[in-house]
């Protein structure tokens, strides 16, 4: 059995369902993310885990044991919420070291306890300072420092990082994943933003409306994404994703034929369906291609440029990593990496 295990969970808010008949399985090395946009049940599914929220109907189990109608003290879990919540009339110290002043741990143990994780989480010279002495960055180092001390069985972790400018959230994300490895026992991780979802995670769910749409590892998910949902919410730019005719294998997108033919392994829709691509896996050029389409704009990033292209009504996101001599309203062609293209049958 897995460390934690979700089965067929379900919870309602009078007539809301925020998660629906959902299945996890969550191994103790997993840093596991679930992954969704605003409003699709991460937080709830997180609180049920930590026993702040019981189940209208399903299972938990955490560390073989069935916790459905557990406490959340009975189920030794960590959680840290996104606004770190620091108790603002105890110092850092304090802070740190309250799950273990409740569980009447030996005040020597919990001195050094407290050193060890500050020491790691480098914030030892901050011990003495009230919250609102210190940067929100800081503040959320000891929320996790406070989490990190305890020895529990998992640690539930709901946007730690959505408060910090973008800067400080990628050198926090670095850190996290390091630290991450030396807790030794499995993380569930909430975020709605795809790029920490696919840098953190061993595994990622995606949820949609309450529903887990599909569990995989980082890799699955970016490459074999169960339908245009999850397609278009992984990547940056997403996957391009067309509604076109299909007629055998070829489809045909506002009178212009691809021949998918090279995808013959797969089936096709029978009538309409859809086209995906990623924007690395289109090349550009004057001369031939699949599609024909007009530049609308282009945007240089740096390091990559993103090419806007119409193709009717119709816009596809081109990554190329060259400086391109294209301008807007330019007539162009697209040539899909056709191994990289996937057919989907649905919306
Ligand atoms: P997320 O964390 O993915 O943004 P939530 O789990 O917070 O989503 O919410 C899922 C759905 O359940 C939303 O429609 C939300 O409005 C609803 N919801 C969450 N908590 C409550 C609550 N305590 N009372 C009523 N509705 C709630
Ligand atoms: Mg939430």
């Amino acid at each position: 059995m897995s460390w934690i295990v979700l089965e067929s969970v379900t919870k309602r808010f009078s007539n809301v369902v925020a998660v629906n008949k959902v299945n996890l399985q969550i191994e103790r090395q997993d840093f596991f993310t679930l992954l969704g946009p605003s409003g699709c049940g991460k937080t709830t599914t997180l609180r049920l885990i930590a026993g702040l929220e019981f189940p209208d109907e399903g299972k938990i189990y955490i560390a073989q044991r069935d916790v459905t109608m557990e406490l959340p003290k009975n189920r030794n879990v960590a959680m840290v919420f996104q606004n770190y919540a620091l108790y603002p009339h105890m110092t850092v110290r304090e802070n740190i070291a309250y799950p273990l002043l409740v569980r009447k741990v030996p005040k020597k143990e919990i001195e050094r306890k407290v050193a060890f994780v500050a020491e790691s989480l480098q914030i030892s010279d901050l011990l003495e300072r009230y919250p609102q002495q210190i940067s929100g960055g800081q503040q959320q180092r000891v929320a996790l420092a406070r989490a990190v001390i305890q020895t529990p069985n998992v640690f539930l972790l709901d946007e730690p990082l959505s408060n910090l400018d973008a800067k400080l959230r990628i050198e926090a994300r670095s850190f996290l994943k390091r630290l991450s490895m030396e807790l030794g026992t499995s993380v569930v991780y909430v975020t709605h933003d795809q790029s920490e979802a696919m840098a953190l995670s061993t595994k990622i769910a995606v949820m949609n409306q309450g529903h887990v749409l599909q569990v995989g590892t980082p890799r699955q998910i970016y490459d074999t994404p169960a339908n245009t949902f999850v397609a278009s919410f992984i990547g940056n730019p997403p996957m391009n994703i067309v509604e076109c005719r299909f007629d055998g294998p070829a489809c045909i997108l506002d009178g212009q034929k691809i021949d998918l033919s090279e995808l013959a392994l797969i089936e096709f829709p029978k009538e309409r369906g859809f086209i995906g691509i990623r924007p690395e896996n289109i090349a550009l050029n004057t001369k031939e291609g699949d599609l024909v389409g007009e530049v609308y704009v282009v945007e240089p990033l740096g390091f990559e440029t993103v090419v806007t292209v119409k193709v009717n009504m119709n816009s596809l996101r081109v990554l190329v990593f060259e400086d391109v001599p294209y301008r807007s309203g330019d007539r162009i062609f697209l040539k899909f990496r056709k191994d990289k293209l996937h057919v989907f049958d649905e919306n």
